[in-house]
């Protein structure tokens, strides 16, 4: 089949080359010219597990064209994927106009048939206003279906290649059919395709985000109550997780979610629902929560030394999670600025992330080589994203470059009584100190 990603970001570019491994012709389509000719040039643009041997191998046998032309990207495609950025706007809710801009030039632009599909997350609603847009200048039949995309950036390939479900939101027969067969090598060791209207295809999308923010917020919560009456969220969350009914993933606590995703979505859907006339109240107590929680680990380190003021701290991990460049909305960034406002000095060292962090925040931190390097002259070593690589590190290295050894752990990395044995001040989420 011949299909077009307009938007080749984390999930346009996943999702061009995942379908152009079962054998389609894909254009994508993106305006970052820089991008595009990178991506044609066969240089990847993001960290994602398994994408790069993907994205060489259909480039080289000619299925994965790149362009920023949009209409001579979408000439020949039957399907055309909107992977565009739907950032928040200043009230909280979705930023459409990405999409919508993008949906009025291809009304202009459509000669024939042609499926358009929402792939970016969207509000309810907007499946019904692209076909409006698209259809004041567009002459042909086409149809705009709602296929929300369930990917987690760091395992994105294989959550594309064997989706836990594909949902697609369409009362149109023929898109139906056309989106079967696409989707169809995907869920052959029998994942559903779930068919449903598009407003409850676009609902579901915020449904999943907000209920999964919600776990790890009320994680969190537990991991606070853990400390102040004295008990182990560790204990507490293998025991929760037993249970089927619970399960035992995404029970671990830490210093908020963070991402392109989480945030947004959850604000969107407050938004979406009180437009509805509905207060969600669960949404707006999980924002408030994880907006502190970003910041659990300040007062710890600030308590341990009096003042931060002049102190260096050497921080590990920047992305908002491990196995990803992305740093959006990362918890480490909020963290740099606390630490640094209050006249501490920051030496940072992620295995992927630094380039996008420098780009951002320039030489606000040092960046260092690897992460022994960060630790020299550091007062105390700060964890902010659990890389398998912090995992077992040198311990007695650690002490060695450290001024003195305190680590102040936002991802429960290590075991409290190792770390006593060790003779580390080791502070973590929801156990006891070891001291
Ligand atoms: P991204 O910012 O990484 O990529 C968006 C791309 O669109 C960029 O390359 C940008 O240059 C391009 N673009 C902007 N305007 C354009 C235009 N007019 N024409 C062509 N290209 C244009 O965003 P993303 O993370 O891939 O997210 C895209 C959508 O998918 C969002 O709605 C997001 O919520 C949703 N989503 C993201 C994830 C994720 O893990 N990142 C997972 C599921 C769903």
């Amino acid at each position: 089949m011949k299909i077009s990603v307009v938007g080749t970001g984390y999930v346009g570019l996943v999702t061009g080359t995942c379908f152009a491994e079962t054998g389609n012709d894909v254009t994508c389509v993106d305006i970052d010219a820089n991008k595009v000719q990178k991506l044609s040039n066969g240089q990847i643009t993001i960290y994602e597990p398994g994408l790069e041997k993907l994205f060489e191998r259909n480039l080289k046998q000619g299925r994965l064209h790149f362009t920023t032309n949009l209409e001579e990207g979408i000439a020949d495609a039957q399907v055309i994927f909107l992977a565009l950025p739907t950032p928040p706007g200043e009230d909280g809710s979705a930023d459409l106009s990405y999409i919508l801009k993008v949906a009025d030039h291809l009304g202009k632009i459509m000669t024939d048939y042609k499926v358009i599909v929402d792939k970016s997350t969207v509000p309810v609603g907007t499946a019904e206003k692209v076909r409006e847009v698209i259809a004041k200048n567009c002459k042909t039949p086409f149809d705009v279906v709602s296929n929300p995309e369930f990917l987690r950036e760091g395992v994105a390939v294989d959550d594309f290649m064997k989706p836990d479900r594909v949902v697609i939101g369409t009362d149109s027969e023929e898109a139906r059919k056309i989106m079967g067969e696409l989707y169809g090598p995907y869920v052959r060791q029998g994942n559903p395709i779930l068919y449903m209207d598009e407003k409850s295809a676009e609902l579901t999308k915020y449904a999943a985000n907000s209920f999964l923010a919600t776990k790890i917020t009320f994680m969190n919560e537990i991991a606070i109550l853990c400390e102040k009456l004295g008990a182990d969220v560790d204990m507490v969350r293998r025991g929760m997780g037993s249970d089927d009914r619970i399960g035992k993933r995404f029970l671990f606590p830490g210093i908020g979610y963070g991402g392109s995703c989480f945030p947004k979505d959850v604000q969107a859907l407050a938004k979406s629902s009180q437009e509805a006339d509905y207060d969600f109240r669960i949404l707006n107590a999980v924002m408030d929560v994880n907006e502190a929680q970003k910041l659990f680990l300040i007062p710890k380190v600030t308590a341990y030394f009096n003042d931060v003021k002049g102190k260096h701290f050497a921080l590990w991990g920047l992305a908002f999670k491990p196995n990803t460049d992305d740093i959006r909305e990362a918890p480490a960034l909020y963290m740099i600025d606390a630490l640094t406002n209050a006249g501490a000095t920051v030496s940072v060292f992620d295995p992927e992330a630094m380039p996008n962090v420098k780009s951002v925040i320039g030489d606000k931190v040092k960046y260092a080589e690897n992460q022994y390097d960060c630790l020299e002259n550091a007062d105390a070593l700060v964890i902010a994203t659990e890389w398998s690589v912090f995992r077992t590190p040198d311990f007695e290295k650690i002490k060695s470059l450290l001024k003195q050894p305190a680590i102040f752990d936002g991802r429960n990395l290590f075991e409290v009584s190792r770390m006593q044995e060790l003779g580390f001040h080791y502070e973590s989420v929801g156990r006891t100190p070891a001291k």
